[in-house]
């Protein structure tokens, strides 16, 4: 920036995208107000250029003894987020400890982050020049990816990320088109995901339903957390539904969280037929430019409703009224890497701070909302019947011991697989393991092909003959031969889903087998396509991974598998039969939501484990208080408030030996409201050719957590990590 005259130089805190927790002081040459607070601004940081965020007042002070470098421009003449939102940003920082550099930048749309101007992007589109129309593809036929775009942009004009999506790595075949005169392009206004409602009316809500809404739109204007707990297809989007068309009468807008596999499509025909106003949808499917219109669309208020997976918590919204959080136990509201924040908590200060109503849905609500709702932060609403005419599945045990198995499929399983098959129904399979086997074993000598780069055994897929690790993606071709004695006697241990499914191809020859997960679904659109099969389809098995399980409404299934209960029951992280049971449920939760009702038959190799019976006999409320009982007995939370140090490197002992300098930081800072636990080996020590640790910090209540890692930090971060990469997980989901 150019000096003006008579301006005194002003001195502002930049917010730098950099793991370190605090604020870098650089002077700036041209006025900078109060206003200026969240506007973007390029500054030179060591050798790089960064585009950092003005997170306070500038000062005429001049800080002693140090050479400032100067802000380079600035970016924005209006902050990017209203009051609100800065807000919360600030506070996750602090309550996440993590650099509010790295928090804002998180929060803003990846067009934001590279600089571009905050306005309605447009975007280049492609056509046919006059030559290019008059081309006979015929002649093309030596050059088929030259055809092949010349073909799709014959049929309609295409935007640039769209024609970037259908032709990966075509950029040279695009400039040859240009180069011989045959393509055209021009700029247009780009589009937002936004859809106008239809506003067609839905079923009259029962009186549950109708409790639950009078609850939740009865004081607009005040902050309350509601805990909706109603089991599957209790119509507890009926009742979010109802909320939404009241905050948007009232001219305010809704924000709904939806977690990130699987619902989106079929959530959003819902909502876009049944609202009548302007919905934006935010998710991982959209392109930049899209999200960018439909982020600034819900900031300028032009949106009532926006819906999206975790990171739209981060939406600016100009007047918000309403949040919504469906299925809040769900694991994918928490960001597992760098910024590691829960959407659903911030979602809980965001409506606290703009006094406003949250709802948090689900069938089998997290461990920690419901402790919230008994000790009365939350208002707990309940939906115990299944919306409808439709009956609650009843669930049964299969007993595994001793039992003929086929490939992990009891003969009794299979008998009523039929019985349902042959009423023309569908039956669903629900196994949380993709691939063929877990275990390619050489049957000679003992030996198992692992991963090179993790403790872990490589998964066998046999449609491409290759191995894949699981946990960090490498692979190979499958051996023929054994590693270490060159046998040829090789055995595939254990099933995955791709295995079942080419089981039952053998023994239902004439039913149509549907397989869901993440390998049948690499595709854009081919979700979709499989669960527009399903809903549209009779006497049919789907056998599917987790993505089978979430919210997914299949009118014809009417008998659930789980192949295997047992899965959760031996994991040494505490949340793992939490777990189980949600993922059991929500199967469960697909048979019968018809006209028909359902069967649920639980595979398991512990009839008798007392989880597994409580959950079966007494239901997920009850095996939810006995593991909360649990769970205070020993002073896990909810009734303390954890954080992990991780730490990893390519050595064994260093990330220990940086741990345990971090832990000699703390200690004598701690007091008998502290507990820590390590330095110790992860769970999994060994992953993606790294070796990891971790120092668990516990604490009597969130507060003291708190106080005592901020009280840590600053000596902790001038620690000399030389290899060691660590982070810090304030809340974590899992402790591996
Ligand atoms: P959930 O979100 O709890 O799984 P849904 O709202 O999806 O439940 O409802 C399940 C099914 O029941 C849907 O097909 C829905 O249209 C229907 N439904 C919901 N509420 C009612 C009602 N009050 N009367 C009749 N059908 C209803
Ligand atoms: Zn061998
Ligand atoms: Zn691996």
């Amino acid at each position: 920036m150019s000096k003006q005259p008579d301006q005194p130089t002003q001195y502002l805190q930049i917010a730098v995208p950099t793991p370190l927790r605090r604020l870098f002081t650089y002077q700036a040459n041209t006025p900078i107000s109060q206003q200026h607070i969240g506007c973007r601004v390029w500054v030179p940081f060591g050798r790089r250029k960064l585009l950092a965020v003005i997170a306070t007042d500038p000062s005429s002070h001049k800080p002693n003894g140090v050479k400032l470098k100067t802000i380079e421009n600035l970016v924005d003449e209006q902050p990017l987020w209203p009051d609100e939102l800065w807000a919360m940003l600030n506070w996750a920082a602090q309550y996440y400890q993590h650099a509010l550099g790295d928090v804002l930048s998180t929060a803003m749309p990846a067009l934001l982050r590279q600089g571009k101007a905050a306005e309605y992007p447009s975007q280049l589109v492609w056509s046919l020049s006059s030559e290019g129309q008059s081309v006979n593809l015929d002649d093309l036929n030596r050059a088929p990816r030259q055809r092949a775009i010349m073909q799709a942009l014959q049929e309609t004009e295409l935007n640039d990320s769209a024609l970037r999506e259908q032709f990966p790595g075509s950029s040279e075949v695009i400039k040859k088109l240009l180069e011989k005169n045959w393509l055209s392009r021009h700029e247009q206004k780009g589009q937002a995901a936004i859809q106008q409602g239809e506003g067609e009316a839905g079923p009259a809500l029962n009186a549950e339903q109708a409790v639950a809404v009078t609850a939740v739109t009865k004081s607009p204007g005040h902050y309350a957390t509601y805990l909706l707990e109603g089991v599957t297809g209790s119509g507890k989007t009926e009742v979010y539904l109802h909320c939404i068309e009241a905050c948007v009468r009232r001219g305010q807008q809704a924000l709904i969280l939806i977690p990130e596999i699987g619902l989106t499509p079929q959530m959003i025909q819902r909502f876009s037929k049944r609202l009548d106003c302007r919905m934006g949808v935010l998710h991982s499917g959209l392109g930049d430019s899209e999200r960018l219109h439909t982020w600034l669309a819900a900031r300028a208020g032009e949106l009532d409703v926006v819906l999206g997976t975790r990171s739209a918590i981060f939406t600016a919204m100009k007047n918000i009224g309403l949040i919504i959080v469906d299925e809040e136990h769900d694991a994918s509201y928490k960001q597992q890497d760098s910024f590691r924040y829960s959407a659903r908590d911030l979602a809980i200060w965001r409506a606290s701070h703009n006094r406003c109503p949250i709802v948090l849905g689900s069938a089998t609500p997290s461990l920690e909302s419901l402790s919230n709702a008994e000790q009365g932060r939350y208002q707990l609403l309940t939906l115990k019947q299944r919306a409808g005419n439709a009956k609650p599945p009843q669930l049964k045990l299969l007993d595994m011991r001793s039992q003929p198995i086929d490939e992990g499929l009891s003969h009794r399983l299979l008998q009523v697989m039929k019985t349902h098959l042959d009423k023309n129904q569908q039956v669903l399979l629900f196994l949380n393991r993709r691939g063929f086997s877990p275990t390619l074993m050489c049957h000679d000598c003992g030996w198992i092909a692992h991963c090179p780069r993790c403790e872990t055994n490589m998964t066998y897929h046999h449609r491409d003959k290759r191995l894949r690790c699981h946990h960090c993606g490498s692979e190979r071709r499958a051996e023929l031969t054994c590693g270490e004695c060159q046998s040829e006697n090789l055995l595939n241990i254990g099933a995955g889903t791709e295995r079942i499914e080419s089981a039952l191809q053998q023994r239902f020859n004439d039913v149509e087998v549907i397989r869901i997960d993440r390998d049948t679904t690499r595709r854009k659109g081919s979700l979709e396509n499989l669960l527009k099969k399903v809903q549209h389809g009779q006497r049919q098995i789907l056998i599917g991974t987790q993505m089978l399980a979430k919210g997914h409404h299949f009118p014809n299934v009417t008998m659930v598998g789980i192949i295997d209960a047992d899965q959760g029951l031996h994991s040494p992280e505490f949340r793992a039969p939490e777990r189980m049971a949600q993922l059991i449920l929500q199967v469960a939760g697909r048979a019968g939501r018809a006209e028909q009702p359902g069967e649920v038959y639980i595979q398991t190799h512990h009839p008798d484990h007392p989880q597994v019976l409580t959950l079966i006999q007494s239901g997920y409320p009850e095996f939810a208080r006995q593991l909360l009982a649990e769970r205070k007995e020993v002073g896990l939370p909810p009734y303390t408030a954890m954080a992990i140090f991780r730490a990893e490197a390519v050595d064994r002992q260093s990330p220990q030996d940086f741990l345990q300098q971090i832990r000699q930081c703390l200690a004598p800072l701690a007091n008998n409201q502290i507990q820590l636990y390590g330095a110790m080996p992860a769970p999994m020590e060994k992953r993606a050719g790294r070796f990891r640790a971790q120092l668990i910090v516990q604490a009597s209540n969130r507060a003291t957590l708190q106080a005592f890692l901020a009280s840590g930090l600053s000596q902790i971060e001038n620690l000399k990590a030389n290899k060691v990469r660590w982070s810090l997980d304030v809340d974590p989901i899992d402790t591996y």
